[in-house]
């Protein structure tokens, strides 16, 4: 059975930073439903949630205090729209067309080589492809990697929230670096594309502008066997990679005991740091970014894919590190839908809670992607960008696994 929402808010949130996106013309109304999730911890039966200008007012259960239009959604529940805090919109013209079985590096190499003989045509169609495949799931908020600066145009006019991250790698500092300006009601940020593929100097260059704007920086850590054999060595297969492209590493600091070590060493690692995989991290290292406030990033089913191998969630979990979930790009996944990473998660990792894992889909990447003031959460003073999720149970307990399982009725 597969997890359909329909969203309740069917037009995107106006585009605007300043004040909470809604819709203020609107006439006031009450959407209600058998449940409504508020957050992971707090469900409330025969819920509503009252909206008024745009913005969530009350939200509660039992009668309806007010006398104005009520929405009966059905039996389900209502639940608030999805955050994917890792995605790269403009890989998706290569949806399908590369190998996952061949090797990690392979699947690099087919990357770069078929990316670059994309057309622009092609490269636009799979960021609306992807566009529109989070919208139709039940993303609000997401994080896109940008390398070829393709996807800002079509994100920030897409209804969508977020951060658009410029991504760069490395030795060098391009010249007048600096952040995009919001449009719509999207951030521009920066990425530094990992530990092994970019300079100190560059890491640290794009980690400072955003510290400065308050923004978020992302980067992918821990990945790859070849990222964490350079990292502790400075040699090895990764090494011999860049020397054949002439890029000169001497200067980098290596080795370091880990990635995210080498990382804490430059001073990257804060509560805006968003460190996306961690999938061949240790403990030590879950330890050091709990520690920092960083949040972690899983994309489990891109992990599964190009590694065959499962990020330790529990590890992470039990070192009190924040983690948000993203789907990474439709080059390493068949969709960009949240529902299937959180099923993974839900089936892969039995002794997490629904709650955790919903925690993930939504309060935590709002959160690291910046965005908790207006999202993640229905609670008064957020924006009412909603899903009805048509669940159908008497048990309290049993809404968020239903949803996280995609244990849905919606047959007909
Ligand atoms: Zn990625």
């Amino acid at each position: 059975v597969k997890a359909r929402p329909t969203p309740i808010l069917s037009r995107p949130p106006l585009s605007n930073l300043a004040a909470p996106c809604g819709f203020p013309q609107d006439p006031p109304v009450v959407h209600r439903a058998g449940w409504v999730v508020a957050d992971p911890w707090h469900i409330y039966k025969e819920g509503y949630v009252y909206v008024e200008k745009g913005v969530i007012k009350r939200i509660g259960t039992g009668r309806i205090p007010v006398d104005v239009t009520v929405i009966d959604h059905g039996p389900g529940a209502i639940t608030p729209s999805l955050v994917n805090a890792h995605t790269h919109l403009e890989l998706g013209a290569l949806c399908g067309k590369l190998p996952f079985d061949s090797g990690f590096q392979n699947w690099v190499s087919e990357l770069l080589h078929l990316r670059a003989s994309l057309t622009n045509e092609e490269i636009t169609a799979g960021i609306l492809r992807g566009k529109t495949e989070l919208r139709e799931t039940g993303c609000a908020v997401v994080g896109d990697v940008s390398t070829l600066g393709a996807s800002w145009e079509i994100l920030s006019n897409s209804g969508l929230c977020g951060v658009w991250f410029q991504e760069f790698l490395g030795n060098f500092v391009p010249e007048a670096l600096s952040c995009r300006e919001p449009h719509g009601a999207i951030r521009g940020a920066f990425a530094g594309h990992a530990p092994h593929t970019s300079s100190p100097i560059l890491l640290i260059a794009l980690k400072e502008i955003t510290r400065e704007k308050g923004l978020p920086f992302s980067i992918h850590v821990s990945e790859s066997e070849a990222e964490i054999e350079f990292i502790n060595t400075a040699k090895g297969t990764w090494a011999d990679f860049l020397s054949g492209r002439g890029i000169d590493f001497s200067e980098w600091g290596l080795p370091a005991t880990s990635p995210v070590s080498h990382l804490d060493r430059l001073g990257i690692l804060d509560d805006k740091t968003l460190v996306v995989h961690l999938l061949y991290a240790q403990r030590k290292d879950f330890d050091l970014l709990a520690k920092r406030g960083v949040t972690a990033c899983i994309c489990p089913r891109s992990n599964e894919n190009l590694h065959g191998k499962l990020p330790d969630l529990l590890g992470m979990m039990a070192a009190g590190l924040r983690i948000c979930l993203g789907t990474d790009s439709l080059a390493s996944v068949s969709s960009l839908s949240l529902w299937e990473e959180m099923k993974l998660v839900a089936t892969r990792y039995p002794t997490v809670s629904p709650a955790e894992i919903w925690a993930m889909a939504t309060v935590t990447g709002a959160h690291a992607l910046g965005f908790s003031e207006s999202f993640g959460t229905l609670e008064p003073g957020r924006v009412p960008a909603m899903l009805y999720m048509p669940v159908i149970t008497s048990s309290p307990s049993a809404v968020l696994e239903m949803i996280v399982l995609g244990e849905m009725d919606n047959d007909e």
